[in-house]
């Protein structure tokens, strides 16, 4: 039975790490642990009072379906402190040794370039082509052809695996001295140093980088002092003909705040996006991830997770891997009924699960209008637009009737649901912002 609760635990635990950030999973999960399930009572271990309590105020419902999806039926929770935590700090998380955090990064030289990330295990498709074509032009030219590669996409598509194949390629074939590093990091070196009084040493401990890769950009939105010293930095890189690469969720223009010397530099190299890939390749790269993980599988199977209900690549890894753990517990292959119910059934029941109401509630949350505005008649456009969100996403995600999103958000005609629909899809087309607000929606929803 512990071994069974531990792998429900593992199960679990990685469910709830796709769902919150990196760091606050580190900061509450490693060190908590579900210790028994009796009848339908799971119970959680805590190395204290404090990880507790903040544990059942802010992800209570997060881990409770997380546990009750591993464990296949609905538990309540119920929390212990374990003073002792040595045994907390000591439980192993094989599944994580597989998965594709940043943070695991080989420490033998200070890149910060994590090995696993290459050309080669990058599969290519319609949705990440031209980014693909940019960064082997890079590698054959390093500084020259595309200078800075502005990459942009939604989380979990690829823009990190890509960035540092390109490093780690350039690190192993042209010897390059490269840097990855996130915009966390590199913003708070860079305060430091301006703290200090100590700018130039920092440019100068950049200017020795042949690449330098910085993920994640769009956060020095607004942080104007850094944004200055950051602009030198740029400057004397690009001058020296010294690769820069970048990441952001948006393109360089969308970012918030940022100078428009920066902007025009940011669009002044290669700008690619990357996209949600086609069934095709999120096929392939399943089939790639299952090689290198060395897990066999039923090309059925991967189809199943291939068409399920993930919104990105990391999600679909998230299902593999969730698929991989269980039929270890199972201590067999699984066939397609047991990997859909595993997979695809406690994805799609969510959808399904989905209420109105969650829907009119996050759109209210999110664009601070109230739940009678949306369902009333004032014509403003701050209302107007949530309005309309609201019955684009009934409609595309709980898969209502025209009638059915007609009465929720009492229109007396159907065609302006239509209306709304239309209207949203085209503003969304153009307005990255307002794509970016929808699939965070979305996600939220999910
Ligand atoms: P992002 O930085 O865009 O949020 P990541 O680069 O972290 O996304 O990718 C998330 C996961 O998906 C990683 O495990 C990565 O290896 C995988 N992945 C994304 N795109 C591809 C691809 N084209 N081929 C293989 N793996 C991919
Ligand atoms: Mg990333």
């Amino acid at each position: 039975m512990q071994n069974n609760i531990n792998a429900i635990w593992k199960i679990a635990s990685s469910q709830i790490q796709l769902k919150i950030s990196d760091k606050n999973f580190k900061v509450w999960f490693s060190k908590i642990k579900l210790i028994s399930i009796d009848g339908n009572v799971a119970t959680i271990s805590c190395p204290n009072a404090f990880t507790s309590d903040f544990i059942q105020s802010n992800y209570l419902i997060t881990t409770q379906q997380a546990i009750s999806n591993a464990f296949g039926e609905n538990v309540e929770l119920a929390f212990t402190i374990n003073k002792d935590n040595s045994v907390a700090n000591n439980i192993d998380f094989p599944i994580f040794e597989e998965s594709t955090k940043e943070v695991e990064i080989k420490k033998n030289n200070d890149s910060n370039l994590n090995p696993k990330y290459t050309m080669d295990n990058f599969v290519v498709g319609q949705s990440n082509r031209i980014a693909h074509a940019a960064a082997l032009a890079i590698i054959q030219n390093p500084g020259q052809v595309y200078n800075p590669f502005f990459i942009y996409g939604g989380v979990g598509l690829g823009k990190t695996h890509l960035m540092q194949a390109i490093g780690n390629s350039l690190a192993k074939t042209n010897n390059a001295n490269v840097l990855y590093i996130s915009s966390e990091a590199f913003l708070n070196e860079l305060v430091d140093a301006i703290q200090r009084g100590k700018t130039d040493n920092s440019r100068k401990k950049y200017r020795e980088r042949d690449v330098l890769i910085i993920d994640d950009i769009q956060f020095i939105s607004g942080k104007q002092r850094t944004q200055e010293e950051f602009f030198h930095i740029f400057n004397t890189l690009q001058q020296a003909n010294k690769q820069i690469i970048l990441a952001s969720d948006r393109p360089p223009k969308d970012i918030q705040n940022l100078e428009e010397r920066l902007v025009s530099r940011f669009e002044g190299g290669m700008v690619a996006d990357i996209e949600m890939p086609d069934e095709e390749t999120r096929l392939a790269i399943l089939k790639k991830k299952c090689e290198e993980k060395n897990f066999l599988i039923d090309e059925d199977i991967i189809k199943l997770i291939a068409d399920g209900n993930a919104s990105n690549i990391r999600e679909l890894e998230g299902l593999l891997t969730k698929l991989i753990a269980n039929q270890n517990i199972a201590g067999k292959t699984l066939n397609k009924e047991e990997a859909a119910k595993i997979i695809g059934v406690s994805f799609k029941k969510k959808t399904r699960r989905l209420k109105p109401q969650d829907v009119i509630n996050i759109i209210c949350e999110r664009f601070g209008v109230s739940q009678k505005e949306i369902k009333g008649q004032k014509r403003t456009s701050s209302i107007v637009l949530p309005r309309q969100v609201a019955m684009y996403i009934l409609r595309t995600e709980l898969n209502l009737s025209l009638i059915e999103v007609a009465n929720i958000i009492r229109r007396k005609d159907h065609t302006t649901v239509i209306h709304a629909v239309d209207k949203i899809e085209n503003m969304i087309s153009t307005n990255t912002e307002l794509k970016h607000q929808i699939n965070e929606i979305k996600d939220n929803l999910r």
